[in-house]
């Protein structure tokens, strides 16, 4: 089941399937949390030989000092104003990553590690790190949706660029991680994710409380406040535990991206 979710107005919000469209409206939903929900996009069945999980691993980062060559894709190149939202904001990682971007015009002809589309419809998503070598070279690694010139949307697009560029570089959701502990309320979790984005449990399941594994990743402790987190509503939790919508990136976001790409000068005098 493929369901996208687009923003229609302030309030309602069109659920397209396949098979069928319908409105719905949501109450108690910050309209940022539903856009900028970014899923998993390739995690990988199990292995069979070893029940863990090999995507998000640590081979998915870039050498450090790497250059990446990115650019919008012609066919979903979005407005010039959110394409310079999008670099200027993930420019951020590299006061912190020892990286380097160049940002080549639209319609290069020129290879791009990351590829980026504004395609409504498709939710926001990116491949991981050089994970992206898999796709197509006409294919997008990355997609924004809902990016408006709307100077109120401000937050969303620096958020989202933040999170989405996170997985760029090879960063994974911060709530599977092995060290994080959360007392889901399973019951309430699928009921929501059913009721507002269509989710089965198989799907909120693979979401949400997958872990990866811990010898299959870099990780520190479970860190709340990471931009690759996703927003934990209180009733989600069975302990009232609950983790606010990430709108920058946090101190153990930018320790820990220094630390997989080391040699930023600048990290000492931020951390
Ligand atoms: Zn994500």
């Amino acid at each position: 089941m493929n369901i996208s979710v687009m923003e229609m107005d302030n309030s309602t919000f069109v659920y397209v399937n396949k098979t069928e469209v319908y409105e719905h409206v949501p109450e108690n939903v910050n309209q940022a949390v539903r856009l900028r929900l970014c899923v998993d996009k390739d995690w990988p069945a199990e292995d069979s030989k070893n029940p863990l999980y090999s995507l998000g691993e640590s081979k998915n980062f870039w050498r450090t000092g790497q250059t990446l060559r990115i650019k919008f894709m012609a066919a979903y190149a979005g407005s010039a104003y959110v394409q310079e939202k999008v670099r200027h904001y993930a420019n951020e990682w590299l006061e912190y990553a020892n990286l380097k971007f160049d940002w080549l015009p639209v319609g290069s002809k020129k290879k791009a590690h990351i590829r980026i589309a504004f395609k409504e419809g498709d939710g926001n998503w990116s491949d991981l790190g050089k994970n992206s070598r898999k796709t197509a070279a006409n294919e997008p690694t990355m997609n924004f949706d809902g990016f408006t010139d709307d100077p109120s949307d401000e937050a969303y697009l620096k958020s989202a660029t933040l999170h989405e560029f996170g997985h760029a570089l090879g960063l994974l959701h911060e709530h599977h991680n092995p060290e994080g502990g959360i007392q889901w309320n399973k019951p309430v979790v699928f009921a929501y994710y059913l009721d507002m984005f269509g989710w089965d449990a198989a799907k909120t399941e693979y979401n949400l409380f997958k872990k990866y594994a811990k010898n299959k990743t870099q990780y520190t402790a479970y860190d709340p406040k990471s931009i690759m987190g996703y927003p934990i509503p209180e009733e989600h939790t069975l302990n009232g535990y609950s983790v606010a919508d990430p709108t920058e990136l946090s101190t153990t976001d930018k320790k820990f991206i220094a630390s997989v790409y080391p040699g930023r000068l600048t990290v000492q005098k931020y951390l």
